[in-house]
């Protein structure tokens, strides 16, 4: 099981009492924000109301189509389409909850705006990543949870609420868990996992639904392209046991992908018994993002990390390149004899 740090613990008591008085939050989600992200956030958001808080939800920019049927999705203020009504909210903040993320760069513009404030307000982390930053007054963090969603539930249940769980907010935690968890599949998925998913169940949620909402609203744009990666653009480096995939703007372009339509994609190769390492390249405007998994001991966080500016877990990172796509895949090929030659790079050495 789980145990967190004594002190924090100790810590969140001032902030539960603190928490006693109405107080108007704002829970903000990092840059392309995923089910948890944006599962973790309304979950909360739903917490606090019932709580008698004013709550609201910003995400720096758009989630995936197939996270619309969260009860509350409608009511996420989306930073870079809405900058003045988000900035607004966020002057008028109590306190700014900071969710599934742990470095300020992770919500870019969004995060130029919460430098700007000049009254004053209680912070908070609630996260799961590795390496947070420390610049929140409270935090809730722990890299060995499952997900921010796993955190949200632990949060309510140390501030002895857990009696004010309902359906949506159940719905919203286990849809967080499902996806962080691959399904209850990585190396994440403990028995505490299944313990709060089973007690999320008691709410009398449909997880056939929500597994349905999640992973079966497939365009046939999407499925075909998906076809088109895998016998065009898969590309296997059988040396260092990983294999890769890009798509260009013109790829993304032609086949109409919408942001939910690469997801999940990058984990593909990796159900192929000679590949540890998957990497999917993505071409954006002036930089190139890339998404990295890996299955086992090989910690593609540490790959993340020292090379492309970014990380995430040992299993799922992501990070960024402003060279060009072809120069990027270039330094990937070049760093993994380096990334290897760490003895971080495997936990198991
Ligand atoms: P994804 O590949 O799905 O975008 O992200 C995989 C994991 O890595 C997620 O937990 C995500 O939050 C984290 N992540 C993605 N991009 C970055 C990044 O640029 N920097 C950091 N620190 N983490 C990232
Ligand atoms: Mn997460």
């Amino acid at each position: 099981m789980v145990t967190l740090v004594p002190e924090l613990t100790m810590e969140l008591t001032n902030l539960f009492n603190w928490l006693k008085q109405p107080r108007r939050i704002t829970l903000l989600t990092h840059v392309r924000p995923d089910g948890d992200a944006i599962g973790s956030a309304l979950a909360m958001k739903m917490y606090l109301e019932k709580k008698g808080h004013t709550a609201n939800v910003i995400a720096p920019d758009d989630f995936p189509d197939f996270l619309d049927w969260m009860p509350g999705s409608k009511q996420v203020y989306i930073h870079q389409r809405n900058r003045k009504t988000c900035f607004a909210i966020l002057t008028q903040s109590d306190a700014i909850f900071f969710l599934d993320f742990n470095a300020i760069k992770r919500i870019e513009a969004l995060g130029e705006d919460v430098m700007k404030l000049t009254r004053p307000y209680v912070s908070v982390m609630i996260d799961h990543h590795r390496e947070p930053d420390n610049f929140t007054d409270y935090r809730l963090w722990n890299d060995h949870a499952s997900s921010t969603a796993e955190l949200v539930y632990t949060f309510m249940e140390m501030a002895g609420d857990i009696h004010l769980l309902d359906q949506d907010m159940a719905a919203c935690i286990y849809a967080g868990i499902a996806l962080d968890t691959g399904i209850f599949q990585y190396s994440n998925t403990t028995a505490h996992v299944h313990a709060i998913a089973g007690k999320l169940m008691e709410y009398g949620i449909k997880v056939d639904r929500i597994h349905n909402d999640l992973y079966n609203q497939y365009g046939e744009n999407r499925i075909r392209f998906i076809g088109y990666l895998l016998s065009q653009k898969l590309q296997i480096i059988p040396a260092y046991r990983a294999a890769y995939m890009s798509i260009t703007m013109a790829e993304a372009e032609q086949y109409k992908l919408s942001i939910g339509d690469k997801e999940g994609i990058v984990n593909l190769p990796l159900a192929m018994k000679d590949i540890d390492i998957a990497v999917l390249f993505t071409e954006d405007k002036g930089k190139v993002k890339m998404s990295l998994r890996s299955k086992g001991d090989v910690n593609v966080e540490i790959l993340a990390r020292n090379f492309f500016n970014g990380g995430g877990h040992m299993n799922a990172s992501g990070g960024s390149s402003k060279q060009s796509l072809e120069d990027t895949i270039k330094t990937f090929e070049e760093v993994l004899p380096k990334f290897y030659a760490m003895p971080e790079a495997n936990t198991n050495q």
